[in-house]
């Protein structure tokens, strides 16, 4: 066998907004594989906001991306060789091998998910049933802890997260109120995944079309942007609140990450602080099979709807990055190889 394998190394540090010269493109022959490996055809990669916050060299709770390896994320693809007795070639999969069109791993690698129904399309296992959807299902259930009533008001609301999260507490029996950047996705948050309204943030005082669209105030602000959105809710925030904080996408290009302003920022300078903790969907390792299948068994019923950005060529990967640090992905980025 000979399959060659283009690679997107990480070349340099970023300071703000990424630029071509953080990655190199590089090619690798692949010529064997040994005992108890698989060779993997890559077919889609994730793009996803956390790669920014890997590019970096600071204290995080994930270990920064290496120089000169390839730049971190998690891919889809199908067993094309296999000297292992756990995979058959035209297996499908997931693993977390970086920005690489193929991929030789053992076969008890941690990072794979071996996927079994062959009835939804490979690429939303990078979405709506991996690890954005997981995260919705964790931080919502386990951190916003949904009751029948409660008004929850999701950020990043058209995206994979914040779509997933906004879709599951309509479910729970929530009011559900999405906020977005743009016409486009408020008119999809509204009438395709049935929020109850939708605000989009970049047109008129968000402040007012708030106190509009919730005049009860604010039950869960699941946290995915930071911000003037989070300063705009939180004095919203009812008695016995709940802020899942999953992310905040609007600090993350900021030069200095030790001065960006937090949610915890915010959230803490409140007379009446509400529950709220930052988490991380690898909390709940031993139950990503559980939210999956939940996850799934919804999909298929229709019941949770997706949508994706699918741009072609790994070469793309860069610009979808920066595309989704800047909003003009619109649902889940993905990359097809
Ligand atoms: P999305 O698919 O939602 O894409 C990111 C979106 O963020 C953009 O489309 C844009 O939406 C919004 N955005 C970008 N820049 C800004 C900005 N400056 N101000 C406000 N909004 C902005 O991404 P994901 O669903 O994958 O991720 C959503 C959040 O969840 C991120 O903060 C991410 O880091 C976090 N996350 C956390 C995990 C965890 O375990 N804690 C795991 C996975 C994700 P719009 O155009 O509507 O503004």
């Amino acid at each position: 066998m000979n399959y060659v394998n283009r690679r997107i190394l990480l070349a340099k540090r970023p300071s703000g907004m990424p630029e071509d010269d953080c990655w190199k493109n590089d090619e690798i022959n692949v010529t064997d594989i040994k005992n108890n490996q698989i060779l993997i055809e890559v077919q889609y990669l994730s793009i996803d906001p956390y790669m920014r916050g890997r590019m970096n060299d600071g204290l995080s709770y994930a270990t920064p991306a290496k120089i000169n390896e390839p730049m971190t994320g998690e891919t889809a693809g199908i067993v094309v060789e296999s000297k292992s007795n756990l995979f058959k070639v035209g297996d499908r999969l997931c693993i977390h091998k970086g920005w690489q069109t193929y991929i030789v791993a053992n076969d008890t690698d941690p990072t794979i998910t071996k996927i079994t129904n062959s009835d939804i399309p490979l690429s939303v296992y990078l979405g709506t049933l991996g690890m954005p959807g997981r995260t919705a299902y964790f931080g919502l259930n386990y951190v916003g802890k949904p009751k029948p009533g409660d008004n929850l008001v999701v950020s990043a609301a058209s995206g994979a997260v914040g779509s997933v999260v906004g879709q599951l507490a309509k479910i729970h029996g929530c009011r559900v109120i999405g906020i977005a950047g743009g016409h486009d996705k408020c008119t999809y948050v509204r009438d395709v995944l049935n929020f109850n309204d939708c605000i989009d943030y970049k047109q008129g005082d968000l402040n007012s079309s708030l106190k509009k669209v919730c005049p009860d105030g604010v039950d869960i602000y699941f946290e995915n942007v930071g911000g003037d959105v989070t300063r705009a809710i939180a004095p919203m925030l009812n008695k016995g609140a709940r802020v899942p904080v999953c992310g905040f996408i609007s600090q993350y290009n900021k030069k200095d990450m030790l001065a960006a302003e937090t949610p915890f920022d915010v959230l803490k300078s409140l007379p009446a602080k509400p529950y709220h903790r930052f988490f991380v969907v690898h909390e709940w390792l031993n139950k990503f099979g559980l939210a999956t299948s939940k996850l799934e068994k919804l999909v298929l019923d229709g019941e949770l709807k997706y949508k994706e950005t699918i741009t072609d060529g790994i070469e793309n990967a860069p610009q979808a990055l920066r595309d989704v640090l800047t909003g003009r992905n619109f649902g889940k980025q993905i990359i097809k190889i």
